[in-house]
């Protein structure tokens, strides 16, 4: 995108004949607004996802295509790794709880009409990021947690399924076999260390032609997690966030350490004020740095976990960060530029971990 594309919204003064040196009082111009850097629809379909959303952008890119609305296009989109027992992060085969249950947590935001809808700590239902659409269109309310969520789900005909695939209960009996020398479980064999606690989401952010926004998260958490932990994927404005005047942003890595900068919501406000995607990631893991407490910083100050942002704009430009690069380079994220679906390099924070 051009920098002219990026216009400052017109705003007129309140009062003629100011004094010499005061400050100027300013109104926008149409109603109440924020203020803003107006961003103008490219004319573009696109895209952006974490780095396990390949085949979500591609789907999204051919449901656009064919006039689906956005919402609906990601949803379908992130419904691709919620099914798909392979991915281990994210609905059906995602890694359970310390006790072994696998607890859902998905949010969405629909540009157009100005909704959100959530769920979180949700059970038995394999597509939470469906049911937290349901939220967004059947209900009053924005955000349904455990048992009401599932009850709200068995609702609409959703089927109750165990979520825990072998491979997935596999890893837990590890995890809960090497966790600790001092209990009762005795160390078993671990080549693939689950002690590491492995991590994922996917996050789906989508732009069309018309410059119509949405944006999905969808997340089994933070493996092991403690029973009714809730992360940031289902919390509007830090898992994912739109504004339907400017983009929208979300997140996947360590929640806790989102939710406490709003980094879904942060990151489409740095937009707001003109910043390309990219940079606006960047600058909300920093603001992340900032706000992490001494315990998770290395001697150097830098944190000891994970974090990305991705962030796409009205015009349809994209971009992501992370904090670190991985041990082969940088984390990779997927993004549907119009024509293509493709893995991208996301921009580092940091050039490596301590
Ligand atoms: N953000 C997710 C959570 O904290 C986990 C992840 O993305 O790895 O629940």
């Amino acid at each position: 995108m051009s920098a002219d594309s990026l216009t400052r919204r017109e705003f007129v003064g309140t009062a003629t004949g100011v004094a010499a040196g005061a400050v100027l009082a300013v109104t926008p111009a149409r109603g109440i607004e924020a203020p803003a850097v107006h961003i103008r629809p490219a004319g573009r379909n696109a895209a952006v996802a974490s780095g396990n959303g390949l085949r979500a952008v591609g789907k999204v890119g051919e449901l656009l295509a064919q006039g689906v609305d956005t919402l609906d296009a990601a949803v379908e989109g992130v419904k691709i790794q919620e099914l798909d027992p392979e991915d281990t992060s994210v609905g059906y085969g995602g890694l359970p709880n310390e006790e072994g249950v696998v607890q859902l947590d998905a949010s969405c935001m629909h540009g157009p009409s100005r909704r959100a809808g959530a769920v979180a700590c949700l059970e038995g239902i394999k597509t939470p990021s469906v049911v937290a659409q349901y939220v967004l269109l059947y209900t009053n309310h924005i955000l349904l947690v455990g048992e009401g969520a599932k009850r709200f789900a068995l609702s609409y005909g959703f089927k109750e399924e165990d979520l825990l695939t072998e491979k997935s209960r596999q890893a837990w009996l590890r995890w809960r076999a090497n966790r600790g020398t001092a209990d009762d479980w005795l160390p078993v064999a671990d080549t693939e260390q689950m002690v590491a606690r492995p991590t994922g989401t996917i996050n789906c952010n989508v732009v069309n032609a018309k410059g119509e926004v949405s944006s999905v998260t969808t997340t089994s958490g933070l493996a092991w997690k403690i029973p009714g932990r809730v992360g940031d994927s289902p919390i509007i404005g830090a898992g994912q966030y739109t504004d339907p005047d400017v983009g929208a942003a979300g997140s996947t890595g360590r929640g806790e350490s989102n939710i406490k900068v709003c980094g879904g919501f942060l990151t489409v406000e740095f937009m707001r004020r003109g910043m390309k995607p990219t940079d606006a990631c960047l600058e909300t893991l920093k603001r992340v740095v900032a706000m992490t407490e001494q315990r998770l910083l290395d001697e150097r100050g830098r944190p000891t976990f994970s974090l990305n942002f991705y962030a796409i704009n009205k015009n349809g430009e994209f971009g992501s960060a992370s904090l670190f690069p991985g041990r082969d380079g940088p984390p990779t994220y997927a993004a549907f530029d119009g024509q293509t679906a493709a893995l991208h390099d996301c921009a580092v924070l940091y050039d490596r971990r301590a």
